[in-house]
This record gives structure tokens, C-alpha cells and sequence, in this order.
């Protein structure tokens, strides 16, 4: 059994490195939040992105997938794997705390990194089963992604959002 690591920079454990071992992926837009209340961000002629990421902090929760994520089972490691960029991290955190999200592990975008979402998801995907996560379930409302996660050996649940960033 290896030692739990930090990982690479995109990876922030709530309470500290966990150890290897069965895991459930959780996509945020569109599968935890309800985005759609800034959509109106993205259709205008120039997208604006940096309204439509700072606005996340408003955004109502998803029920039916919260409920899902709380009756998972406690030993499976819950991953939040957004392409949300890392300076809203303070927002994403200060949203899964006000509804109590259980997470062990939330993998967001670093600065800098400007690989299209889907690579990026898949970038990571490859390195949390580096590290000796066994990715049994992923959730996903962007059929890209889902597309990503079959072709990578994971399961994935689409739901569906009526939202694509
Ligand atoms: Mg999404």
C-alpha cells in the first residue's frame, strides 16, 4: 500500500491525502450546481467567462445528485473534478460548505492551464488512477466528458443539465 501524497498542484484534499482505494467522480457544473442562472454570461457575442466563473458562489444545488452523494457509501472516496479555474477555489469551497457536500478530494483548473476541458478531465483522470484511485462511477452533464470517461476505462452517469459551458 503506497503512502497517501499530496499530488499534483490541480489537487486540494479537504482534509489531508487519502489513501488509494475505490472512488466516485463528481463533475460540479450542471451535476452539483445549477449554472444556469448564469448562462446569460456566455451568450452574448464575447463570452464572459471570468462573470460567469465568479458568479458561481449564487448558484442553487442540484438535489437529486446532493442526495445521491450523501448516501454513497462513507468508504468510497468522493472527487470533485471541475474545470473551473483555481482562483474561484475560495467560492467553490464556501458553496460545497454552505450545503455540507461531502467531498475527500477537489480538482480544479490551475492558472496557466489552458488545455481544452475535456483534456484536462482526462489529464487528471490518468493521474488519479496514478495514484491508485479505482475510478468505479464518474458523473458528468457534458456528453464530451462522458465520451472521455468511457474511452478511459470509467463508468459515467450522464445527467442532464440543459447546460454546456
Ligand atoms: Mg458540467
Amino acid at each position: 500500500m503506497s503512502t497517501p501524497e499530496e499530488g499534483p498542484v490541480s489537487w486540494q484534499w479537504h482534509s489531508g491525502p487519502v489513501s488509494p482505494g475505490p472512488a466516485v467522480v463528481f463533475d460540479v457544473d450542471g451535476v452539483l450546481s445549477d449554472a444556469s442562472g448564469r448562462q446569460h454570461f456566455l451568450s452574448g457575442y464575447s463570452r464572459d467567462w471570468d462573470g460567469f466563473f465568479e458568479a458561481a458562489g449564487a448558484d442553487p444545488l442540484i438535489e437529486e445528485v446532493a442526495r445521491l452523494l450523501e448516501l454513497l457509501e462513507p468508504s468510497l472516496s468522493v472527487i470533485l473534478l471541475t474545470a473551473r479555474p483555481a482562483r474561484i477555489r475560495e467560492i467553490t469551497v464556501a458553496w460545497l460548505e454552505h450545503f455540507g457536500l461531502r467531498y475527500d478530494l477537489l480538482v480544479m483548473r490551475s492558472g496557466g492551464d489552458f488545455l481544452r476541458a475535456v483534456e484536462f478531465k482526462r489529464r487528471e483522470t490518468r493521474a488519479l488512477k496514478e495514484y491508485g484511485f479505482e475510478l468505479r462511477l464518474a458523473l458528468e452533464d457534458d456528453r464530451r466528458n462522458l465520451e472521455m470517461f468511457e474511452s478511459e476505462g470509467v463508468p459515467c452517469l450522464y445527467v442532464h443539465s440543459g447546460y454546456y459551458g
